[in-house]
């Protein structure tokens, strides 16, 4: 991946949180359900769909206890919805798998 370099300072530890949760909850959901396809275009498909339905959030991934300004960040990610998010790609892919 390109480097993100800012004034000299390297961005590259700043990750997008939901994403990571995206990742974790595709990964359950489609252990949970063997009728789902798991070629490399359906789960970039997925992936994609999911990730494009969600509001980033970008933290610094080397923080250590969970909070950023404040915040909870396992609370600040609505888990269910990103569940719903999903499951709604997976339905579309599902219906209309490029493969
Ligand atoms: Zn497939």
């Amino acid at each position: 991946m390109e480097d993100k370099i800012l004034f000299g300072h390297d961005l590259s530890e700043i990750d997008n949180l939901t994403e990571k949760v995206v990742l974790e909850l595709i990964e359950k959901i489609l252990n949970e359900n063997d009728s789902i396809c798991r070629c490399q275009l359906c789960v970039e498909d997925i992936f994609a769909l999911s990730m494009n339905s969600m509001k980033p959030l970008y933290v610094q991934s080397n923080i250590k206890d969970h909070t950023f300004a404040g915040f909870d960040l396992r609370k600040v990610i609505d888990r269910d919805a990103v569940s719903a998010a999903i499951n709604e790609a997976i339905d579309k892919v599902t219906h209309h798998p490029h493969h």
